[in-house]
């Protein structure tokens, strides 16, 4: 038993050994909101723009299957909902973890976590991955390798999902609050890439109130990104 000490959000808990995706399983299935998908590993794990997520055993991989009564604008925030929750719990296993905007943890600017939120319906997937006592991909890094150990990984999965259970009532009461809690603990300031329709250069400043980035360009012009299908390079 796991003795949860969460209102919504693991309520109920379905664990594969092995699983395509735990996003794509969380979208097919017909369960109450709370409800996690937990994987030892995925052999079909995804990034945003359909990039493969590397997940072998060791590492944690979830999906939290979400019901929210909210706008449409406040639904992209849930994104930011999950990074604070990674943050969060690697706060608790000692490790500074900050958010690459809009969709990733980093320890040392390598990744550490990964987030991917799908709209289906009622229902908002929100999938995370973090590397815990696996190997992480080249560039990556994991828990055990900040530490020089490995955990347990039942205990980063329980603190996990208290800590987004949590901000997950923030969320329902006040959207807002979440980015600005996102804003915190983002790496801004920083020169960046911004590539997709495109390629943009700019100085990541800021992001606003519905979690666009604000991105400074050379000749001094503000623009904002949409999170949609962009990625962000750090120069
Ligand atoms: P990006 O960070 O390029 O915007 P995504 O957020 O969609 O892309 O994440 C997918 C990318 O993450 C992959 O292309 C790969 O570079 C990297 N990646 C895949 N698996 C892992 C992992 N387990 N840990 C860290 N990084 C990973």
């Amino acid at each position: 038993m796991l003795s949860l000490k969460t209102s919504i959000i693991g309520k109920k808990v379905i664990y594969y050994q092995e699983i395509s995706s735990t996003n794509d399983v969380a979208k097919s299935l017909d369960v109450e909101e709370g409800t996690v998908i937990v994987a030892d590993r995925q052999t079909k794990g995804r990034g945003r723009l359909n990039r493969k997520w590397i997940s072998p055993e060791g590492g944690l991989w979830l999906s939290v299957v979400l019901k929210p009564k909210v706008a449409p604008q406040d639904i992209p925030k849930i994104v930011f909902l999950g990074a604070i929750g990674v943050v969060r719990t690697l706060e608790e296993l000692s490790i500074p973890g900050r958010i690459k905007w809009p969709n990733d943890v980093l320890v040392n600017f390598r990744k550490i976590s990964g987030i991917l939120t799908e709209k289906v319906g009622e229902k908002v997937i929100l999938g995370i991955g973090i590397n815990v006592n696996n190997d992480a991909p080249e560039n990556g890094i994991a828990v055990k390798d900040v530490l020089g150990k490995e955990v347990s990984l039942v205990h980063v999965f329980k603190i996990l999902l208290e800590n987004l259970d949590e901000l997950y009532e923030i969320y329902l009461k006040s959207p807002g609050t979440i980015v600005e809690l996102a804003r915190e603990l983002m790496i801004l300031n920083v020169p960046v890439k911004v590539l997709g329709n495109g390629e943009v250069v700019g100085i990541a400043e800021d992001i606003d109130e519905d979690g666009r980035l604000v991105l400074r360009l050379g000749n001094g012009e503000i623009r904002k990104i949409i999170y949609g299908d962009v990625s962000l390079r750090f120069l």
